[in-house]
């Protein structure tokens, strides 16, 4: 008998910690969402301000003011902020079943589209791309801002990672293994230190005086939620290589 009631407390005290544990790692992630929201909506509404601005200027000129100009202005404000509601249906969307919305796209352009955010700091900086991507497979299905997101990410992080670094080479691979797409983004900087690499994807750790330390929790919330994997290995040369994989086939 004080056996039982000993391993039921002991049960009970298990499923409790787990419960805590579970909450905690909802509320970081939530607090990871809660930053891609606030990032993510900044742009749709600087830029919706900017349409709003002009178009006051443009009624301003009174007699001169030119009503379709003033109307294509106001559309614009128009335009962006359905882009804000629809960034926050979406995460709100997943935020409540974990699910996301996907659709095939190809690779390619998500990474045209990450790089092309990054394109004027790393002329600046000196850094070079290299892209090697699988010419077998370029569609995937998966939420395209989301990747896009992920892969923005992991190249700013590479970008941090080289500044000091004499040679600045940022590497985008993609290889289909098995049932599903990996992608490697590698950098020439100087690697995972191993007290970094063990808590890489953990909220808050960050070794960056700026730095936030949510970027890889997000990427890899964003990443699990597509059934994928993330992870951190060296770069063949020297410096660090992050890998995400997308399965490619779901039932
Ligand atoms: P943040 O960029 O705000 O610090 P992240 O979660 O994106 O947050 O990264 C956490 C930490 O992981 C960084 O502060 C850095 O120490 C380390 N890190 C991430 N990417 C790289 C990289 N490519 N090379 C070296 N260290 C990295």
């Amino acid at each position: 008998m004080a056996d039982i009631t000993e391993r039921k407390a002991m049960e009970a005290e298990l499923r409790a910690a787990q419960d805590i544990s579970t909450q905690a790692s909802r509320l970081s992630a939530m607090g990871a969402l809660a930053s891609t929201i606030a990032h993510e909506l900044n742009q749709p509404l600087a830029s919706a301000t900017n349409y709003l601005t002009v178009s006051s200027l443009m009624m301003a000129r009174g007699a001169d003011a030119r009503p379709d100009e003033i109307t294509a202005s106001i559309d614009g404000a128009a335009a962006s902020i359905g882009r804000a509601s629809e960034i926050i249906r979406r995460m709100r969307r997943f935020t409540l079943s974990g699910e996301v919305s996907r659709v095939p796209v190809s690779l390619r352009a998500i990474i045209g589209r990450a790089w092309a955010t990054l394109r004027t700091r790393a002329d600046a900086e000196g850094v070079q791309l290299v892209r090697a991507l699988d010419e077998a497979v370029d569609t995937v299905e998966c939420d395209p801002v989301q990747i896009e997101q992920v892969v923005t990410n992991l190249m700013k992080n590479a970008l941090d990672a080289m500044t000091g670094s004499a040679v600045r080479r940022l590497t985008l691979s993609s290889r289909v293994e098995g049932r599903e797409i990996r992608v490697r983004v590698a950098d020439s900087g100087p690697g995972l230190p191993p007290d970094v690499a063990a808590n890489l994807f953990e909220p808050f750790r960050t070794t960056k005086a700026n730095g936030t330390g949510l970027g890889l929790p997000i990427c890899r919330t964003m990443i699990e939620a597509h059934g994928g994997r993330i992870w951190a290995e060296d770069a063949p040369g020297g410096g660090a290589q992050f890998v995400f994989s997308l399965p490619l086939d779901r039932d």
